[in-house]
């Protein structure tokens, strides 16, 4: 296991010599001690990102797609030993880790393809005066912090089209999983990516790192996946320095079920859009507004799916839905739960931490959620499913959208122009329309609302990595 930093290829240890333990969620153990990064590793870092991004910058679209494609092989040829890693410090069962692994090879892929086609265009002034000659070129050094959800994907999302573009790269990766990207990060170097182009460090004063790479001339963006609360910390400290921002936040995803849904599909869907990788997505959906026709017969049969689950360590046969991060994660669930029963809702499944070792929690239903219910506006991030009877469809939609957050919105009805007209009306930047996933590469992936700015993935991904130039001229 890498557990130093991994800094202009070589790793090292931390400027302040301070380690920290990473834990396997599933036992509570310590599985690795990891070197801690301080500023001036940060700061370090930075420069070597744009020494290495200079030459980078210059290497024809062709090869720089070339290397992509070799980092997609070089994934996909150890995805065994990356799923593993993914198991061992974030704990999702072993099939979601692998499911991870190929998700986020195929950015590397996808974005191998985009690399040769960042196109700019070419206009006439309206008065004839001039020509106008747009380009995009790369923003120069990026700045990534990311998540400990998907200890992989969420940091492929991103590094691809970066590299693609053009660009150099800082990444923070979060204290809970930082062994899947130290790993990564060396893979790449084999696959082709030129030394110090991607850097890794990790730390544990997130933000006196922060404070320091925002501050180095050369970062001119930061990409950060995680909390809307972080986010705006982390916003705030970019405009310091009008540095470019891309933020994918956080979620509150409404699944609505009409009472002309296929029931069989919906609850189908529901078990993907809730309880995929251990229940912890930004995607996850939040509350469930089933139509009161439906209520109790969608609430019976999402019970019993939910009872099939097999909760239990990532790595044993059979198991579903592993631990939750830490305790703290655990004890939120079930405050939510709690305050949720109070205000009237019924348990039809679970409703209870499970004792340790481990940071477990029950497979939950809850029926006759009431809407304002604390549980209907906080991100779960855990696998209970709140259900809300409607009966007025345009009430429903209000209800739908009755958050800060537009990340995701799901839709189940056999008519199709409903579900269409609908979808339309949900202030979120991704729906799934008789789906329970909605995660592509080639999709543009991000939120509307306080869930976040720009989109990743698709073609518009790679130009979030991109400034615009243009060029007056004439002949
Ligand atoms: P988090 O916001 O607590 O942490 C995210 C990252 O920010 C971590 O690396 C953390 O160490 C770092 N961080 C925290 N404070 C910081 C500071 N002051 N300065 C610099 N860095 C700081 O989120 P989390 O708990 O790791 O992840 C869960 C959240 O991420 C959920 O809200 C989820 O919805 C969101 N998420 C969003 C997407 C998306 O694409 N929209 C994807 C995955 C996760």
């Amino acid at each position: 296991m890498r557990n130093q930093l991994y800094i202009d290829g070589e790793w090292r240890d931390g400027a302040g010599g301070e380690r920290f333990t990473v834990n396997d969620p599933a036992t509570g153990d310590g599985i690795a001690d990891v070197a801690a990064g301080t500023p001036d590793d940060a700061v370090l870092a930075c420069d070597v990102a744009d020494r290495a991004q200079r030459s980078w910058a210059a290497v024809a679209p062709r090869e720089k797609s070339e290397v992509l494609r070799r980092c997609w092989s070089t994934l996909i040829d150890h995805a065994d030993e990356l799923a593993n890693l993914i198991v061992a410090e974030h704990g999702k069962p072993l099939a979601d880790a692998r499911g991870e692994i190929a998700y986020s090879a195929e950015f590397f892929r996808w974005n191998a393809e985009e690399a040769v086609r960042i196109h700019g265009s070419l206009g006439t002034s309206p008065n004839g005066a001039n020509r106008i000659l747009v380009h995009h070129p790369p923003v120069g050094v990026v700045v990534m912090v990311t998540p400990w959800n998907f200890p992989a994907a969420m940091i492929t999302r991103k590094l691809a089209p970066a590299l693609a573009a053009g660009n150099g790269v800082v990444v923070k990766p979060p204290r809970e999983t930082p062994l899947t990207a130290l790993r990564i990060a060396e893979l790449l170097t084999g696959a082709g990516v030129p030394e110090g182009l991607v850097n890794v460090v990790p730390t544990l004063t997130s933000g006196a790192w922060f404070d320091a790479a925002v501050d180095h001339r050369a970062v001119r963006m930061v990409s950060f996946t995680g909390s809307t609360e972080v986010g705006r910390t982390l916003l705030r400290r970019c405009a310091d320095r009008v540095l470019k921002s891309v933020m994918e936040l956080g979620g509150n995803a409404p699944f609505i079920v009409f009472d002309d849904a296929d029931l069989e599909a919906a609850v189908e869907g529901a078990m993907v859009a809730k309880m995929r990788h251990s229940a912890e997505t930004c995607t996850a959906a939040n509350r469930f507004l089933v139509e009161a026709a439906v209520a109790e017969e969608f609430s019976a049969r999402l019970a019993a799916a939910m009872a099939e689950v097999k909760v239990g360590n990532g790595f044993d046969d059979g198991v579903t839905c592993g631990p939750m991060i830490n305790a703290g994660a655990v004890e939120t669930i079930d405050e939510l739960v709690g305050a949720a029963v109070r205000a009237g809702a019924h348990v039809a499944l679970g409703g209870n931490a499970i004792d340790g070792p481990g940071h477990f929690y029950e497979p939950t239903v809850l029926g006759g959620v009431a809407p304002d219910s604390p549980i209907a506006h906080a991100e779960i991030f855990g696998p209970v499913a709140p259900i809300i009877p409607f009966n007025d469809h345009d009430a429903m939609v209000d209800m739908a959208n009755d958050t800060e957050m537009g990340l995701t919105g799901y839709v189940y009805t056999e008519d199709l122009a409903k579900g269409l007209a609908v979808a339309e009306r949900i202030q979120a930047g991704m729906i799934g329309l008789n789906r329970g996933a909605v995660s592509d590469p080639a999709a543009p992936f991000g939120g509307m609302k306080q869930s976040g700015l720009g989109r990743e993935g698709a073609s518009e991904g790679i130009y979030e990595f991109c400034e615009t130039q243009y060029i007056a001229t004439n002949w």
